[in-house]
């Protein structure tokens, strides 16, 4: 059979984590990697593979059969994913969730027009987690779902600890409270408040001769990123930041505990301990290029998200292989 076709648009942490991925399913090769940038300034892994610009795509339309977009989701992907459907089936991993309803009714548009399917808002959550929230409230009707992320690094919080003045270099982690955790483990059903949930850990390398008190006071009392969590501040030298705080881990959970019966206590649990949170997300959109490769192939037109396809797609494995071996 004959393999499926990627590009990947946009070259940073998780289109570097798709080129990798892509060599670990033997149903796939990359063609190309589009940028934004003059293609002779972005150097890639894979040796003879081009880099194309961004703006000479559709001279790819026969060569690619999905496009992976690797946009960011503040700025580029409400751009980037309907511009791109015009041409190829695409999947995104658009991760504002207030937007996605927005993002998806422009997607399935364009679509629609041409012909083409999109995937969006692919990953892990929204995407791996996405699933298990639904799974479990299909299945535990009665009950209450909570969603836990970290250990893990938020890009958007370091950024803000970034900008503030004196500060060279900061990384923020997000940290589900323990006790929380056990409370919902134990099935008592706790409401629980932003601060009773998650707290935050800041590492920041400040500029030197800067004033370490009035940098922690003023991430510690930021509106909207950290006032309403219980948040550390610790400053260190940028030599062990450099040695200490140079991956990008994530991961969290998703955990549903329903009453069934007369009284009777149930508990789902979905866990995720990710080393690299780009080079997983990675891995979950390339599943998805087969399951779109596969949905265009039936001629399927329109956006989707991850609710809207079915498991079998997502595997290299035959229907037969799939019911001998994993059901
Ligand atoms: P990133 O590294 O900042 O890359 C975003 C874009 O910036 C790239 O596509 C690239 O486009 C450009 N870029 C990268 N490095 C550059 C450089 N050195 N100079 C100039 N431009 C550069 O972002 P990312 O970590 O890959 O994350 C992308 C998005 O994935 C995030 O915004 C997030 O929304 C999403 N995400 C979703 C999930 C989920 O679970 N759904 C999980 C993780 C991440 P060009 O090549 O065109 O310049």
């Amino acid at each position: 059979m004959s393999k499926i076709r990627i590009g990947i648009a946009g070259y940073g942490n998780l289109g570097k984590g798709v080129e990798m991925a892509i060599r670990q399913n033997d149903d796939m090769e990359l063609v190309c990697v589009f940028t934004r940038r003059d293609p002779a300034s972005v150097s890639i892994k894979t040796p003879g593979v081009e880099v194309v610009s961004m703006d000479d795509m559709a001279s790819m339309k026969d060569k690619i059969d999905v496009v992976i977009l690797c946009g960011g989701s503040a700025t580029d992907l409400p751009e980037q994913t309907p511009a791109v459907a015009k041409y190829f089936p695409v999947i995104d991993s658009f991760d504002t969730h207030a937007n996605i309803p927005v993002h998806f009714a422009n997607v399935d548009k364009v679509c629609k027009e041409n012909g083409t399917i999109a995937m969006i808002s692919v990953g892990w959550d929204p995407g791996m987690f996405s699933l298990n929230r639904i799974y479990a409230e299909s299945i535990l009707r009665q009950g209450s779902t909570y969603t836990f992320w970290g250990k893990g690094v938020s890009q958007g919080h370091s950024d803000a600890i970034r900008r503030i003045k004196g500060v060279k270099n900061a990384i923020q982690y997000t940290v589900p409270v323990e006790a929380a955790l056990e409370a919902v483990r134990n099935c008592e059903n706790p409401e629980l408040t932003t601060r009773q949930k998650h707290t935050r850990e800041c590492y920041v390398v400040a500029e030197e001769g800067a004033d370490k008190a009035a940098i922690e006071a003023e991430i510690v009392n930021m509106p909207n990123y950290f006032s309403d969590y219980d948040t550390t501040v610790t400053f260190m030298e940028e030599d062990e930041f450099k040695a200490t705080h140079n991956k990008m881990p994530h991961g969290g959970f998703v955990m549903r505990s329903g009453v069934t019966g007369a009284g009777t206590n149930q508990m789902i649990e979905y866990s995720l301990k990710l080393g690299s949170n780009p080079e997983f997300t990675a891995c979950v959109l390339v599943a998805y290029a087969r399951a779109a490769a596969r949905m265009v192939a039936e001629g399927q037109t329109g956006a989707r998200t991850v609710f809207d396809v079915a498991p079998s797609y997502l595997s290299p494995l035959s229907g037969e292989e799939l019911r001998a071996h994993l059901l």
